[in-house]
């Protein structure tokens, strides 16, 4: 038997302030009440791809893609966290090992103590989010949803409290999300009668047996999710062993969320003067702009969908745009759409994916840090410029367009 020598290593204390740093939980939980991964359609994958919740985050590196130019430049920055739009893994591994990109890129950022988060569908429909950031670099107000989520469903609760335990009631409740309304809490409405029962130990239903006790009927509207839990904590702190209750389930209507936005320009344009502003204010790429429709048509109800977005022709459609700005838009979709429209709208303007999504990033950091800050936890970002749209170069027919 060997007895081995303990060799104890002493840790010095660290040059950097950690205590002042967000851990990577107190982070995410941010990112997740802006982009609740809930929101993420059901094909997607959003949320943590590597890294430790409880280590700090000092430096966030926002790029569109974890392509391996993006991981150089984190690493070389020392990010402690990636933030990026697409999902590196979107569909199911069996291994990341470091064989194939993917794997390798894993491998680097926890080599190098960094973690990679995604908000994918979840940040496109979030309001703002993906498509409200393009909608605002071309200079358009007055968004709406291009096509709409409904919103959360709600039910509404209505009990009947003895008048000394009917706060201590919407306490309970309002502690659960009872009664949000936009951005009032607690709300309840209230009227006060009178309840009349006849106690269970009472043998006989006979004037003298019977109760009167003034109650008052509160109403709050609840997210559907939390039914069980809101009933649990009326029954917890209702003094009747047996509270009555009614819930009903609310109609849905449309939310503020959605993918797509439709907003107006605040002066009608041509489509070619617009189809120059989108090449200005969003950033260059091999594509540039492609336009379908008469360049002096006028042009000043404007759809956009943040990557890929001819799914959503209907919508446009429907919108009344006069313009659709989108990306990857494929020749069947794109040429069926303007055979349709004859010489009418809506016009289509094709960008890159990567210009199309890229703006929403700055807005992510905007709003990462000042939350950050107001919790005493600050943190640096930084929006990737590193152009993850994977063409090279293009080459304009020499003998002209074919007309
Ligand atoms: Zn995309």
């Amino acid at each position: 038997m060997y007895l081995h020598e303990r060799r104890v290593a002493i840790r010095l204390p660290s040059v950097t302030n950690e205590a002042s740093s967000p851990s990577l939980a107190e982070v995410i939980a941010v990112l997740e009440r802006m982009y609740d991964p809930a929101w993420a359609r059901d094909w997607d994958a959003v949320g943590l791809v590597c890294g430790d919740p409880a280590a700090p985050v000092r430096r966030v590196l926002l790029a569109v893609d974890a392509a391996p130019p993006v991981v150089e430049e984190a690493l070389a920055w020392r990010a402690d966290l990636v933030l990026t739009h697409h999902p590196l893994l979107l569909r199911a591994v069996h291994g990341v090992g470091a064989t194939d990109a993917k794997g390798r890129m894993v491998h680097q950022l926890i080599r190098g103590g960094c973690a990679l988060y995604t908000a994918h569908t979840n940040a496109d429909v979030a309001a703002p989010g993906v498509s409200d950031a393009l909608a605002r670099v071309l200079g358009l107000t007055d968004l709406v949803p291009l096509s709409a989520d409904s919103a959360d469903a709600l039910d509404k609760l209505v009990t009947f409290v003895p008048e000394p335990d009917a706060d201590k009631v919407i306490d309970a409740l309002a502690g659960l999300g009872a009664g949000e309304l936009g951005e009032y809490h607690r709300c309840a409405w209230m009227v006060t009668g009178l309840g009349a029962y006849v106690p269970a130990e009472s043998t006989m239903d006979s004037e003298a047996h019977r109760e009167h006790v003034e109650e008052r009927r509160v109403e709050m509207v609840i997210p559907r999710a939390r039914r069980h839990a809101a009933i649990a904590a009326l029954r917890a702190t209702h003094p009747s062993p047996e509270p009555s209750f009614d819930v009903y389930e609310l109609a849905t209507w449309s939310g503020p969320r959605g993918v797509g936005r439709v907003g107006s320009l605040g002066t009608p344009t041509t489509l070619r003067e617009f189809a120059m502003l989108a090449a200005e204010a969003l950033p260059g790429t091999v594509q540039g702009i492609r336009v379908a429709g008469d360049p002096v048509a006028e042009v000043s109800r404007v759809a956009v969908c943040g990557g890929s977005g001819d799914s959503l022709f209907d919508a446009v459609r429907a919108s009344g745009a006069d313009v659709y700005v989108t990306a990857d838009l494929r020749h069947h979709p794109a040429a069926e759409l303007r055979d349709q429209a004859g010489d009418a709208p809506p016009y289509l303007v094709d960008v890159a994916h990567w210009a199309s999504e890229w703006p929403w990033l700055a807005g992510v950091a905007n709003r990462l840090e000042g939350a950050m800050d107001d919790a005493g936890t600050p943190l640096e970002t930084h929006v990737s410029t590193r152009c993850t749209d994977p063409w090279s170069f293009r080459l304009p027919s020499p003998g002209g367009v074919v007309r």
